[in-house]
C-alpha cells in the first residue's frame, strides 16, 4: 500500500464540513497538564477498587448488549441531582459533548440555528455545525459577563431553535445568574441548554438551572461526571429535562450507546459521590489562590466560579504559552488576544505553574 495520499479537501465532504478545523487541545505528556479543565486529584483508591468489583461484575454479561435504558444510573444520576427528578427526566451519554450532540441532533439540523454568547465553550459551534445547522455568536460585557436584558434581546433577534447558555461559561469562568436564565427562557421558542459542567465549583449558595425545570418543558440542564467527578476518562455526561425532551434525544441516539461497563462504572463512582466530590473545595482553594497570586503580579484575572482561571494582561499570549510549555507547565490559548486560562491542580502544580509564571516576568 502507501502511494499518493488524499487531501481532505478533494474529498466528496459535506460541504458545511468543509473549512471546519476540529477540536484540538493540544495533548501533551507534560508534567504539569493545566490546559482541559480536568480535575488532577486521581480516584481515591477505595473507590477505584469498588469501580472495578462493578466492572468486573458487568465483564461477565458483556456477551449481552447493554440495558439500552441505563435505568440504574438514570436513577442514580436523579438521586445525586436531588430537587425531587425522577429517572424519566434524566439521559446520559458518553461525555456531555455526546449529550449535547443528541440535543442538536433531535432539535438542530439542517435549516436551523443555535446561539450561544461568544467567547463560549468551542464544542457549541462544531456539534451544531456537524448537524448541518447554523452558528450564531451573541455577544457579551467587557467583563465577559451577560445581563437579564440584554441577553432576552439578543436571543428574540437571532430566534434560533436550540441556546446555550453556559452557566458558569468556559474560558471565562464568568458565573450566570437564574434570571439571565429566565429570561432567555422567555425570549424564544426553541430549547434553552444550561450547562453546568462547572457547576459544582460555584458557590454553594448559587442557584441551579435545575430549580427552574418545573414548568419550563423547553429547558435541559446538562451536568458531566469530567470535573468535579474526577471521571474525564471514563466519558460520562448526564442531563435533566422534561420527560418528554428525554423521549426526543431516543430518536437519535444510537442503541445502546453507553457500555455496560460505563454503566456499571459510573454508577458505582456516584454511590460514592461525596467522596468524589471531597476534592472540590480544595480545587476552589487553589482557584482562588491563582487569582489572587496572578492579580499581585500584574495580571488581569476574571470572576470564576469554575476550577479554572481565565486572565488577561498578557504581553504576548502565544510566547508566554511557549514558555511555561518549555517549562513543563501546559495551559491554555483560549484565542483571546492577550489572554490565557489555566485549570487549577492540586496544590503541587499549582505552585509549579505560578512559580514558572513568575520567572517569565510577562505581565503587560
Ligand atoms: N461543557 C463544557 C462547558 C465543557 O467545558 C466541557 C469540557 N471541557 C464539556 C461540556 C464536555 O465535557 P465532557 O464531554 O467531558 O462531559
Amino acid at each position: 500500500m502507501g502511494g499518493v495520499s488524499t487531501r481532505l479537501d478533494d474529498l466528496p465532504i459535506r460541504d458545511h464540513l468543509r473549512g471546519m478545523t476540529p477540536y484540538g487541545a493540544p495533548q501533551a505528556a507534560l508534567p504539569v497538564a493545566l490546559n482541559v479543565n480536568e480535575n488532577t486529584h486521581p480516584v481515591p483508591q477505595e473507590i477505584a477498587d469498588d469501580i472495578l468489583d462493578a466492572v468486573a461484575l458487568a465483564l461477565r454479561d458483556v456477551n449481552r448488549y447493554p440495558d439500552r435504558e441505563f435505568t440504574q444510573l438514570r436513577e442514580g444520576f436523579a438521586d445525586y441531582l436531588g430537587y425531587g427528578l425522577t429517572a424519566d427526566q434524566i439521559w446520559a451519554a458518553n461525555g456531555s459533548n455526546e449529550v449535547l450532540q443528541h440535543v442538536l441532533q433531535a432539535f438542530a439540523g439542517p435549516g436551523r440555528t443555535a446561539f450561544g454568547f461568544a467567547p463560549t465553550y468551542s464544542m457549541y459551534p462544531l456539534l451544531t455545525r456537524a448537524t448541518g445547522a447554523g452558528w450564531i455568536a451573541g455577544t457579551r460585557g467587557a467583563d465577559f459577563s451577560v445581563d437579564a436584558q440584554d441577553a432576552a434581546r439578543q436571543v428574540a433577534e437571532a430566534a434560533p431553535d436550540v441556546v446555550f447558555l453556559c452557566a458558569p461559561n468556559n474560558p471565562t469562568g464568568t458565573p450566570m445568574t437564574l434570571d439571565v436564565i429566565e429570561a432567555v427562557y422567555d425570549a424564544t421558542g426553541g430549547i434553552v441548554v444550561v450547562d453546568e459542567a462547572y457547576q459544582e465549583f460555584a458557590p454553594r449558595d448559587s442557584g441551579s438551572a435545575l430549580t427552574l425545570l418545573p414548568g419550563r418543558a423547553r429547558l435541559v440542564v446538562s451536568r458531566t461526571m469530567s470535573k468535579a467527578f474526577a471521571f474525564a476518562g471514563a466519558r460520562v455526561g448526564y442531563l435533566a429535562a422534561d420527560a418528554a425532551l428525554i423521549d426526543a434525544l431516543r430518536l437519535v441516539r444510537l442503541p445502546y450507546h453507553l457500555s455496560s461497563l460505563t454503566q456499571a462504572a459510573a454508577s458505582a463512582a456516584l454511590r460514592h459521590a461525596p467522596t468524589m466530590l471531597a476534592m472540590v473545595d480544595e480545587i476552589v482553594g487553589q482557584r482562588d489562590r491563582i487569582s489572587a497570586t496572578l492579580e499581585a503580579i500584574g495580571y488581569h484575572p476574571y470572576e470564576s466560579w469554575t476550577n479554572f482561571v481565565l486572565f488577561g494582561g498578557v504581553h504576548e499570549s502565544a510566547a508566554t504559552w511557549q514558555a511555561l510549555y518549555d517549562k513543563g507547565v501546559l495551559i491554555r490559548d483560549v484565542g483571546i488576544p492577550q489572554h490565557l486560562r489555566v485549570t487549577a491542580g492540586t496544590e503541587a502544580e499549582t505552585t509549579a505553574f505560578l512559580d514558572a509564571l513568575a520567572s517569565l516576568d510577562s505581565a503587560s
